[in-house]
């Protein structure tokens, strides 16, 4: 028997920090740590920020983007384990991220956009140095 199930083998799969689930990348929110260095900096603040298009640098961890997730991987502190701080990070940022995209989900286009072929890594996006002149 030939699997003619037609689905890609090759669709990297992460693991939900909220609920442990195992899913495709493209459904799940990465997220990463950032340290931000106060002016008053007595020790760096870590920030945790969403990286819907996942071009931060660093580990990051994966949510799915619902606030259900989200609230149980704060509450067991799967981002600190996940992205190995030493401290809980301050979530506001991905908070807000999930309230915004929960409110408008209903017209919230899939993105497609790692699906097309990379050429050479340097794809022209909005942040084009071209007009630098
Ligand atoms: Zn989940």
């Amino acid at each position: 028997m030939t699997d003619r199930s037609g689905l890609p083998v090759s669709v990297p799969v992460r693991t939900c920090v909220g609920c442990r689930r195992r899913d495709s990348w493209s459904a799940l929110l990465r997220v990463v740590a950032v340290r931000e260095e106060p002016d008053n900096a007595m020790n760096g603040v870590v920030v945790l920020v969403p990286d819907p298009r996942h071009r931060l640098p660093g580990r990051g961890a994966w949510l799915h983007p619902s606030t259900t997730c989200f609230e149980q991987a704060v509450r067991r502190k799967a981002f600190t384990r996940a992205l190995r701080l030493q401290a809980g990070p301050d979530v506001s940022r991905v908070a807000d991220h999930l309230e915004t995209a929960g409110r408008t989900s209903m017209t919230t286009p899939i993105t497609t956009d790692h699906d097309r072929p990379t050429e050479g890594g340097s794809d022209a996006d909005e942040h084009s140095m071209s007009t630098q002149q």
